[in-house]
């Protein structure tokens, strides 16, 4: 059952016991009311104590004495009773059994809770209705005029080579069946977010002049109990019905993963049969009829094995981050419309944003056009798109800076200037775009942005350098405040520290004790990890944090130029840096 309907009925649920509840309640109002028996009652009216009574057809009559209490006593139901009252000055209430309201209400609330719950309902299966209608209904990009074509992709040149195969395949399947190759059916694009899968599978649409259907696996993951399957249905029927065509499955690991039973809640079901769909459909169109599929995910790891069997995603693309030059050419893709001033240079930049994905470049760009649009500046110059990197990369400066006190200060002074300066020592290649101690909105204090040279492979010394990078921080502070004033700031470098130890250790085989033993397949094998490693963790961070210290210490009168400079500039970049460190 779909998890809307389910919070529909859970709250018609609801309602109706609080109805209940509240009915019950008004219902034993009178519980406490003291019951009398009717010679009492008789001794309490010729007494003049009783002020009113209620009268009805039932058993019992309840009523008030003077002194506020009140009462239930039997019905005599003799004649005149009602006379006698009034003569002995008892204001008489008739009322119906239990009350004129205690007999409307319960009438009342149940033909509410009745019109609730058909109001509900009826607009919980209006709403499905058109959840199901608006799912099922995929509709083609078709207009190949305004579409994304290869050369709308910067870099990405090897996945670009293996899908400009594709476009002959699905051009001319002909071709190729006369010498019995096949077409491959699905072809999993795999890599970080933001790379650029999109636009390749849209770009192999247009370059094949086939109309593109796409869909996301999360879509699916919310669904009504059948409906994943029957879109998947649907849509292999309009794929077909358009002859040849590119069908794209984004975050395909939404559906693959579920099958696993990771996320074992209601909706692994329901991927469950999604995916089952997908597998028979693309197992039931006859090869080479110009249809292909294309999925993509982030995590390949995840993915379930079925998936990647041969005749299903059996050729598989990788679209990693862009290297230096392909950055570059990212970039001057994006800045093609945006008017740049002659300082800028694009090369520069692309050095400076290692570990950038596309997306993240052309927001690098955007968000630099936004801020000379702001200032009003004819150009978008170095000064803009400095502004624009630190935001992409640390979130926007926080403006009201005034709370900070001047201790504050000090202290991410030293924590960030520790970083800076054991990055630079460890290694001369290190480069420290930029030092601050501005606060960022995302709750930083103040960072130091380590650039490590652009290389495909991490080398131990690297991995070693980084963890020496991380505990520069907290070095800093325990070396000029002492052991007592050491601060929170450090935490997330802890855990980066530890978390980068443990896969030197435990993933890359890089310690002499514990030798090339993976421990991730022993978790994955769920043996027992024996504590030795977070022993040798343990020993590493404390190795290097004393040899992070030494080197503070050896280079104590640097630290504070850093420091000093950065209260009161507030952010230094690379140059400034290597000046104050004399490199
Ligand atoms: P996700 O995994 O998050 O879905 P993705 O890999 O599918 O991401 P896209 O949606 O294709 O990434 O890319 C997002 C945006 O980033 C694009 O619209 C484009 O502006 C930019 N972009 C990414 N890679 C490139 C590239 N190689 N060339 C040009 N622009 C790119």
């Amino acid at each position: 059952m779909n998890l809307n309907i389910k919070k529909r009925y859970l709250i018609v649920f609801l309602v109706i016991a609080i109805l209940t509840v509240g009915i019950y309640f008004y219902a034993n109002k009178n519980k406490e009311i003291n019951e009398i028996s009717y010679r009492t009652f008789n001794e309490y009216l010729e007494k003049g104590k009783v002020k009113e009574v209620y009268l009805n057809e039932s058993s019992k009559i309840s009523g008030k004495l003077y002194d506020d209490s009140e009462f239930v006593t039997d019905n005599p139901r003799i004649e005149n009773f009602k006379e006698k009252l009034l003569l002995a000055n008892v204001d008489v209430i008739e009322t119906t059994k239990g009350g004129v309201l205690g007999q409307i209400l319960p009438v009342v609330f149940m033909f509410s809770g009745i019109f609730l719950v058909a109001y509900l309902i009826k607009n919980g299966t209006k709403q499905a209705e058109k959840e199901m209608a608006n799912m099922a209904n995929v509709e083609a990009e078709t207009s190949i005029s305004k579409r994304i074509s290869f050369k709308d992709i910067a870099g990405n040149e090897e996945a670009k080579e293996s899908l400009r195969e594709l476009v002959d395949f699905i051009k001319e399947p002909g071709k190729y069946a006369k010498y019995g190759a096949r077409m491959p059916r699905g072809v999993l694009l795999y890599g970080p977010p933001g790379t650029g899968k999109t636009l390749l599978a849209k770009a192999l649409a247009t370059e094949a002049q086939v109309p593109f259907y796409a869909v996301s696996g999360s879509d699916f993951i919310q669904v009504y109990a059948g409906l994943g399957a029957s879109r998947i249905r649907k849509l292999f029927k309009k794929a077909k019905e358009s002859g040849k065509s590119v069908i794209f499955i984004d975050e395909i690991d939404a559906l693959g993963k579920a099958r696993k039973g990771i996320n074992s809640n209601s909706g692994s079901e329901e991927g469950d049969r999604t995916l089952n769909a997908l597998l028979t459909e693309m197992s039931g169109f006859k090869e080479n009829e110009g249809i292909i599929v294309l999925a993509a995910t982030n995590r390949i790891d995840t993915l379930d094995e079925a998936l990647l069997r041969p005749g299903r995603f059996d050729r598989q693309i990788e679209v990693g981050l862009p290297d230096v030059n392909a950055r570059y050419a990212i970039l001057k893709l994006h800045s093609k419309n945006k008017p740049l001033a002659k300082d800028v240079d694009l090369k520069e930049v692309a050095r400076e944003t290692v570990y950038f994905s596309g997306a993240m470049l052309e927001n690098l760009l955007n968000e630099s056009a936004m801020i000379a649009a702001r200032n009003k500046n004819s150009n978008i110059t170095m000064d803009h798109i400095n502004k624009a990197y630190l935001k992409v990369l640390v979130g926007e400066e926080k403006k009201d800076r005034s709370s900070i006190s001047k201790e504050d200060r000090e202290i991410t002074a030293y924590h960030e200037a520790g970083h800076a300066l054991i990055a630079k020592r460890v290694d001369k290649n290190n480069k420290v775009a930029k030092v601050s101690i501005i606060p960022s909105t995302r709750g930083m204090g103040g960072f130091s942005l380590n650039i490590p040279p652009d290389r495909m492979y991490q080398t131990k010394k690297d991995i070693e350098n980084n963890i020496k990078i991380a505990l520069g921080g907290r070095a800093a502070e325990e070396i000029i405040f002492g052991t007592e004033y050491i601060t929170t700031g450090a935490s997330s470098d802890l855990k980066k520290a530890t978390e980068m130890a443990i896969s030197m250790i435990g993933s890359y085989g890089m310690d002499k004790d514990l030798g090339l033993v993976s421990y991730d397949v022993i978790v994955n094998n769920n043996l027992t990890i024996d504590s030795k490693l977070v022993e040798r963790v343990k020993e590493l961070l404390n190795t290097f944090y004393e040899e992070v210290k030494k080197i503070l210490l050896q280079n104590k009168e640097y630290l504070d130029a850093l420091a000093r400079k950065l209260i009161l500039e507030e952010s230094l970049n690379e140059e400034q840096i290597s000046k104050i460190l004399d490199i």
